[in-house]
């Protein structure tokens, strides 16, 4: 049994405008003990995701984060004492423990982890990013072979992943990322046809020259200014695949835009459609089988950064909002145990 103290991130307060370290408190508690029907887990790696910023806001597709309140998130943890028929010591499971040492955790929101592969990779390729990639592009925008594919933050941990998956299913992709850096990237070293840096250039004009053609599937991740500027250069019948609104989570709500909405949906007949990736979890062991024949293969790259310590938890997503990341950013809390 640890004699450490847990360590806690709590969520001061809902922030008023952009995320800011002062949203954020390290708290010392005791280590808790489960009861009967839960676990004690030692959180090794958390997840950083745009949409934590999201869940201090109000309900999203979870309930909101309250005040002085743990800050949830993602977590591969090992367990340490179990109360659970099933769930052992030295067990590794995928679940939201937060951002904690130790949590107890009830065994339905679970999953247990093999220790045979890259366990990071269950917060990355095989976690939230690639079977939402997965989902979101081949479920919801459907591409077929020739299609143009553009991608938002196509750096990120979700966009590298739906942009790689488009070019394995013969997509023309680009790619619309915040940096020189991010677009080299793309075009180098994950297959990417082109890349536009929203921040430097004028991305309404850069898109009609990628997509002469029009734009089949957008997999939207940003919202705002990039859907608008997307949505006119649909081309009839496209699909756009509504991921997510990173845009909008971080700061003062927008008071204007997308301009266009529904008046061009429905001049184009565009099929737009919202996702939560868990509407396709029945499909998630065959969505694993192809993800992993594909990094396997070589087809799919997966970018981990992974920054080691609790303490560094809110720089660490602050600095995701801010577009500082590539691919997956991760938090590693404490070694697993051999
Ligand atoms: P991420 O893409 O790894 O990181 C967020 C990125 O967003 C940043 O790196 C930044 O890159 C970009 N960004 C920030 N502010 C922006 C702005 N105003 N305009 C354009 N780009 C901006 O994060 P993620 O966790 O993978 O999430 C990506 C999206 O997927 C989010 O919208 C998230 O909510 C959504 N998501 C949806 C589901 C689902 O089930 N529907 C599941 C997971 C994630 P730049 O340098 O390019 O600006």
């Amino acid at each position: 049994m640890p004699t450490a103290v847990n360590r806690q991130i709590m969520l001061v307060e809902k922030p008023a405008g952009k995320l800011t370290p002062q949203n954020f408190r390290m708290a010392e508690a005791a280590i808790p003990k489960p009861k009967v029907g839960e676990v004690l887990v030692r959180v090794l790696y958390i997840s950083l995701d745009a949409a934590n910023r999201a869940w201090m806001q109000g309900v999203t597709y979870r309930e909101a984060v309250d005040q002085n309140a743990v800050m949830a998130g993602g977590t591969i943890a090992e367990v340490v004492e179990s109360k659970v028929p099933g769930f052992f010591a030295g067990d590794l499971v995928l679940g939201d423990a937060g951002w904690q040492d130790f949590a107890v955790v009830s065994a339905e929101g679970l999953v247990k982890l093999p220790r045979t592969e890259a366990i990071t990779h269950y917060l990355s390729v095989y976690g939230i990013a690639g079977l939402t990639a997965y989902f979101g592009l081949l479920y919801v925008g459907k591409p077929k072979s020739g299609d143009t594919v553009v991608v938002s933050a196509a750096a990120g941990s979700v966009g590298a992943f739906a942009g790689q998956i488009a070019k394995l299913k013969d997509c023309r992709v680009i790619g619309i990322a915040g940096s020189r850096e991010k677009c080299k990237w793309l075009l180098s070293e994950l297959g990417f046809d082109s890349a536009i840096n929203y921040k430097e250039e004028p991305l309404f004009k850069s898109l009609k020259v990628a997509a002469p053609n029009g734009i089949n599937v957008y997999f939207d991740n940003v919202g705002g200014d990039i859907f608008e500027a997307c949505l006119p250069q649909m081309s009839k019948y496209g699909r756009i695949v509504c991921c997510g609104a990173v845009s909008a989570y971080d700061g003062v709500p927008p008071t204007t835009g997308p301009r266009g909405v529904p008046g061009l949906i429905v001049i184009k007949r565009l099929t737009v459609q919202g996702f939560i990736f868990t509407d396709f979890i029945a499909e998630r062991e065959a969505a694993l089988a192809e993800l992993r024949s594909w990094v396997n293969a070589g087809k799919l790259q997966v970018r981990e950064e992974i920054i080691d310590g609790l303490e560094n938890t809110p720089d660490a997503l602050i600095g995701l909002l801010a577009g500082e990341n590539r691919g997956k950013r991760l938090i590693r809390v404490s070694a697993p145990k051999a």
